[in-house]
This record gives C-alpha cells, sequence and structure tokens, in this order.
C-alpha cells in the first residue's frame, strides 16, 4: 500500500478494495479498534458493523465502551474482549495503526493468522494490512468509514449515519479544529442528509457525573504553567479518584480545559498510575505534540498525541521535560513565536 490522500483516485481504488474485501469475506468479521476508545474509535466500529450486519454478515465487535458513550449501543451489540479469534475470520481494525498490535483492543492481534484491513488516520501507521485506507489528512476515522459504507452498497440508515457522525464531531472538538477539511463537512453534510442526530448527540455528550466536577476540582490544584505559560500541566492519580468517588474515564477531556489556557502551546495531562504514567498531550502553535509523543516512545497527531513511561512520575516527568524543552527549541526555530 502507498501513501493516499484524500480525494485521489489511489484513496478512491482503496476504499473499493477494503469494500471488496469485506464483502468477499464468507466468515465472520471482527470489528476492532484502539484501547481506550473515543467517539471516533466507537463511531467507526458501530458504523461499519451496523452496515456489514445489514448485509446479513456475521460481525463480533468486542470492546470495552466508556460510560459516557454507552448512550449510542443497542443491546447485545457489543461483546467482551475475544480470548481466541473464531475460525475463518477477518479483522476490520479501526482508527488504529494496524501495526502498533498492543493498542488494538478487543484480542491479541499479535496472534491473528487472517486477513486484515484497517482503516485509520494516523500518521504513524505503517500499511500492512491486506487491505486498508489509511489516509493522515482525514480529520476523524469515520470519516473513511462512510466512504466504505457507499462503496459497500448498503442502504443509509440514521442507525448507521449517527456514530459516523459522532466520530467526526469527537475528532474534530465539533468541526473546530484545524485539522477540519472541505471534505470533512461534505461528508457530514451527507450524514445528516441520512439522519445523523446532531442535537441527540451534543445533548448526551455534554452531561457529566458530579464526580467529574469533585475531581476536576481536585486536579487543577495541581495545574502548572510552564515556560512563560506556553505549557500547561495538571496531573491525576488513585488517590484523587479515591476521594471524588471518581474513575479514569472522568479525567479524558480535562485534557480540553487544559488546552483552553490562553497563550498556551502545549497542555499536557498526566495520568500518574503509580508504576507508569500516561501522558496526553494536545498541541498548537508551531508545537508538535506527536514529536514530543514520539521521543517519548508513544504517537499521535501533531496536535493530538500521547505516551505512556514505565517510570515513576518523577522519572517520567523529567523525560517529560526534557522531550517539550526540545520540542520548543526546535518550534522556535521553524516558526517564528
Ligand atoms: P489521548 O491523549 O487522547 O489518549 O490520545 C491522543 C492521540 O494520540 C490519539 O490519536 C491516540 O490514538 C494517540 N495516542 C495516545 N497514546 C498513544 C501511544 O502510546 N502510542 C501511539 N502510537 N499513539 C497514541
Ligand atoms: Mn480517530
Amino acid at each position: 500500500m502507498t501513501a493516499l490522500n484524500s480525494g485521489t483516485p489511489d484513496y478512491h481504488q482503496a476504499v473499493q478494495h477494503v469494500a471488496r474485501h469485506l464483502l468477499g469475506h464468507p466468515g465472520p468479521i471482527v470489528v476492532l479498534a484502539h484501547e481506550n476508545p473515543d467517539g471516533d474509535a466507537l463511531g467507526s466500529v458501530l458504523g461499519l458493523s451496523r452496515a456489514l450486519r445489514a448485509l446479513g454478515k456475521t460481525v463480533i465487535t468486542p470492546m470495552d465502551v466508556p460510560r459516557y458513550l454507552t448512550f449510542l449501543l443497542r443491546p447485545g451489540e457489543i461483546s467482551d474482549r475475544l480470548q481466541e479469534w473464531p475460525a475463518d475470520a477477518m479483522l476490520a481494525v479501526l482508527d488504529v495503526d494496524n501495526n502498533d498490535f498492543p493498542r488494538v483492543a478487543g484480542g491479541d492481534v499479535s496472534t491473528f493468522q487472517g486477513p486484515v484491513v484497517n482503516v485509520d488516520h494516523h500518521g504513524t501507521n505503517t500499511r500492512q494490512a491486506t487491505a486498508g485506507v489509511v489516509d493522515p489528512t482525514k480529520p476523524a476515522a469515520t470519516m473513511m468509514i462512510a466512504d466504505v459504507v457507499d462503496a459497500l452498497d448498503v442502504p443509509w440508515t440514521e442507525d448507521i449515519a449517527t456514530p459516523l457522525m459522532l466520530g467526526m464531531m469527537t475528532d474534530t472538538g465539533n468541526f473546530t479544529f484545524d485539522s477540519v477539511t472541505p471534505d470533512a463537512f461534505m461528508t457530514a453534510a451527507k450524514l445528516r442528509g441520512h439522519g445523523a442526530r446532531l442535537g441527540w448527540l451534543m445533548d448526551n455528550l455534554r452531561q457529566h457525573p458530579h464526580a467529574y466536577y469533585l475531581l476536576l476540582r481536585e486536579v487543577l490544584g495541581t495545574l502548572e504553567f510552564l515556560h512563560g505559560g506556553q505549557v500547561v500541566l495538571a496531573r491525576v492519580d488513585e488517590n484523587m479518584l479515591e476521594r471524588a468517588d471518581a474513575t479514569w474515564e472522568d479525567v479524558e477531556s480535562y485534557i480540553s480545559i487544559l488546552r483552553s489556557a490562553e497563550g498556551s502551546r502545549l497542555a499536557v495531562m498526566v495520568k500518574d498510575y503509580g508504576d507508569r504514567v500516561k501522558f496526553s498531550l494536545r498541541s498548537r502553535g508551531g508545537v508538535s505534540a506527536q514529536n514530543i509523543a514520539v521521543a517519548l516512545g508513544g504517537g499521535g497527531h501533531v496536535p493530538a498525541a500521547g505516551a505512556t513511561v514505565t517510570e515513576p512520575y518523577a522519572v517520567a516527568r523529567s523525560l517529560l521535560d526534557q522531550a517539550i524543552a526540545h520540542e520548543l527549541e526546535r518550534a522556535a526555530i521553524t516558526v517564528p513565536a
């Protein structure tokens, strides 16, 4: 597979190729996405699995759906992580680098022998599937799933369009990020035309449990402004969760609060698990979150990336500080502040 750009004949061919593999596979299709699934991961899985089931395919969708997204699910639609692969299965790996086995959730992909299709928009994807659509210019993986659904020639329904719209909304900050392309609006218009429930999605996504606010109060107590306010950082650990009766899931959207700090070019949310530390990174203004994440052994996109460092916080933090200093220096050279 070669690199694909949105709208090119190569892109169109890749979409057709993936659709033909899915249509031509007689056995069960296992649809997977990345660990710690977000709206784009769940939206991709629901959109594709609903389309394939409408075509009479046997589809298995193992996923650990975060509570704030469960409002989308129909009874029995999602199953538990697979302990073994069903006979004659094909994998559809969505919104995650197919080469990054540990990040693919739902089963141990490193032990899978059969055909794999991969639909993803991560710049770090090394394109190793049997068939794939990998386009880093697409702001959401669900955009590419929408093209695959078209190519499957399955009738559009509201329950296919709605989760695909969800992925577009969550990966584009409700169509406010610079990653939004003109064709993103075209796809959104198409999904809306097929009945995607925009207001219903937004109303359900905006609600937070009380624990979310109680934990936020503590997390904001750890707030640091570094490098003259260019970097904003906050930290959360198990003890804070316990005091607020909160879960790790409540933490997910805090990064967007940090990201809003005036004058900041990098926001870091630190999840301190004790033996390891997960950094969620968001950047703007010429700074690359991806460069910092890659320096720490992680990956992602230029404006949004992450890494897990298997060290206690003090050690991981000093690695982070070094990576940030290095990236700010690089960004200062290439982009005048
Ligand atoms: P988040 O900070 O929300 O977990 O992740 C932001 C982005 O970075 C997402 O696109 C996610 O897939 C990617 N990402 C987060 N952690 C890792 C990691 O450890 N490795 C890679 N390759 N990507 C990551
Ligand atoms: Mn995505």
